[in-house]
């Protein structure tokens, strides 16, 4: 019988970094088709990823990251996680935020043919994560 683990290895990369590595408990994830929970041993597992706080649990404490799109590999008592970028509370910038969300909002408003709106729509889910992100989870 294989072993089995307490814990599994959550690694969460971008293009500029890896951002976070860590064994953890339980880790929940909002995938494009639905959430997930993931518990150390699950079953081997691809799925791409929503614009959303993931959370991870470590000795009875629950914390944040947030992701913005990509995609994430479970495999041998492992969790990766490829997104284009991914922040802490702690590491958000919250005025930032909301001016990328007045920019998107103004965008999407206009709504001239020069304008992205799939794009802008992305923009605005992006700040709007974020800014939740620090307001509900930022310590
Ligand atoms: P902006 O228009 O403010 O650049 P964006 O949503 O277009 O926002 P991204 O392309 O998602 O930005 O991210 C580019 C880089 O900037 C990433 O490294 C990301 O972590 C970082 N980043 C973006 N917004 C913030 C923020 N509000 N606070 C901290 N880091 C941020």
């Amino acid at each position: 019988m294989a072993e089995t683990e307490k814990t599994i290895r959550l690694e969460v990369i971008t293009p500029d970094a890896s951002v976070l590595h860590k064994d953890v408990d339980f880790i929940l994830v909002r995938a494009l088709d639905g959430d997930l929970g993931i518990m150390p041993n699950h079953a081997p597992l691809i799925a791409s990823l929503d614009i959303w706080p993931l959370f991870y649990d470590e000795q009875g404490q629950r914390s944040c990251i947030t992701v913005t799109s990509g995609f994430l590999e479970v495999s041998n008592n492992t969790v990766t996680i490829i997104t284009p970028a991914a922040e802490t509370p702690e590491n958000i910038d919250v005025e930032r935020a909301e001016a990328a969300k007045e920019r998107a909002e103004k965008r999407l408003h206009v709504k001239s043919q020069d304008i992205d709106v799939h794009r802008a729509e992305l923009a605005l889910q992006r700040a709007l994560r974020r800014i939740e992100t620090v307001e509900k989870y930022g310590r």
